[in-house]
């Protein structure tokens, strides 16, 4: 069965373009990058290189590139490496677990933490952080674009409005790396953004990788105590394979976004969400509306589990993913879909489709027809569905 996959927030796979890049790093230059040796100034040059492209892709210097191990290190470093007891920082209710944990943690330890609602589509409003700086606020920290729904956070006025009130701002870049271009420098979109976290598995590089992008101003606490690698702010000998293949990958992304990729992958995930919609009854698009990634669409089934559904698919050859976590056997709803204010059993009826840049027409117009087949059959089974239109015959 050739399958397909529809998880792309998930993990992307990685690109045969990366794995060769990173290949010989770890078969022949396998050198430590600290070492004076040959082989390791081998390593420190491909390092020194990567770093230099994934500056050029975020329009900052080289130094402010701080290579960690993905996504929840950075999001963790941003935080612990900024806050400290009686700071207060802001963030918002439909983060990922990476920043919502994090400020739990530091919340009993003496930071002082808000957490914003979000709007029905959503969005963090502007004025709902404005209005909740204080004169100790420190950090600022909403994500970029949300990793279920795609929503995309109006970033440039959160960020003015934090850096207006004294605050630094970090944003959570992770599901918009790859998506949309990210410019920090002073004319750029994100030009109040201190700090901004990247995750290599989500743009075609190998798991185990990514970066936190830290602005020279910033002073930032290192987490782990060790070597002086990354200029202190990170110990640690370097995955320089890892490092490599980020590199790759970013610049093969920076030149996909100047293509018509994203507006092709933009009509497959319509053409997807469209056939949907109009094949199946009793479904929606959560963040319908809003701004949102090309690659993703996050649609609840009215009367229908989640997790039934997903495995269904997975029977089929479809890879997608719930709209709920699930936590030792009991399905919790999603906090981001509950923060948008769905009912706890329209987020347990909600799946995310996720394509890739990999995605094909001919996979859309599959998978548009095993997804009714497979709604159709759980309806089947539902006690609740069709039910209203029972009792009024
Ligand atoms: N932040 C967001 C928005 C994510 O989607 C993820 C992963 O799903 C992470 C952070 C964590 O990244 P990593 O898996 O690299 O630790």
């Amino acid at each position: 069965m050739q399958r397909i996959y529809m998880d792309a927030n998930a993990t992307t796979p990685l690109l045969p373009e990366v794995f060769e890049a990173m290949r010989p790093f770890y078969l022949e230059h396998y050198g430590n990058a600290s070492s004076i040796h040959q082989q390791g100034q081998h390593a420190r040059g491909a390092i020194d290189q990567a770093r230099e492209s994934i500056a050029r892709m975020l329009h900052c210097r080289p130094a402010e590139v701080v290579f960690t191990s993905g996504g929840t290190e950075s999001d963790n470093l941003a935080l612990f490496g900024v806050l400290a007891p009686g700071d207060h920082l802001i963030t918002s209710s439909i983060e990922h677990n990476a920043i919502l944990q994090a400020a739990q943690s530091l919340g009993s330890r003496g930071v002082e933490v808000t957490v914003l609602p979000v709007t029905a589509q959503g969005i963090v409003e502007p004025t709902a952080l404005l209005a909740a700086l204080k004169p100790n606020t420190k950090l600022v920290s909403i994500m970029y674009a949300n990793n279920e729904t795609g929503v995309i956070q109006p970033i440039d006025a959160l960020a003015g409005i934090a850096h207006a009130g004294g605050a630094l701002f970090h944003t959570d870049a992770v599901q918009a790396g790859g998506k949309l271009p990210l410019d920090v420098s002073p004319h750029g979109f994100l030009k109040d953004v201190d700090m901004l976290t990247l995750s290599g598995h989500k743009i075609y590089a190998p798991k185990g990788i990514g970066i936190l992008y830290v602005r020279r101003s910033v002073r930032l606490a290192p987490m782990f105590h060790g070597g002086s690698h990354e200029r202190q702010r990170r110990a640690g000998t370097e995955n320089v394979p890892g490092i490599v293949g980020l590199g790759k990958a970013i610049e093969i992304c920076n030149e996909w976004l100047k293509t018509d990729g994203p507006t092709k992958l933009t009509s497959l995930r319509d053409r997807l969400e469209q056939g949907i919609l109009s094949q199946i009854d009793e479904t929606g698009v959560n963040g319908a509306g809003a701004l949102r990634v090309a690659n993703t669409t996050n649609i609840y089934f009215d009367h229908v589990e989640a997790e039934a559904l997903l495995i269904a698919l997975d029977l089929k050859g479809l890879s997608v993913s719930g709209g709920s976590a699930c936590h030792s056997g009991t399905s919790e709803p999603s906090h981001v879909l509950t923060a948008m204010g769905l009912s706890a059993a329209r987020a347990r009826a909600t799946i995310r489709f996720s394509l890739s840049k990999l995605t094909t027409e001919a996979e859309i117009d599959e998978a548009l027809k095993l997804i009714p087949a497979a709604v159709a059959h759980l309806r089947e089974l539902s006690p609740t569905y069709g039910k209203a239109a029972t009792l009024a015959k």
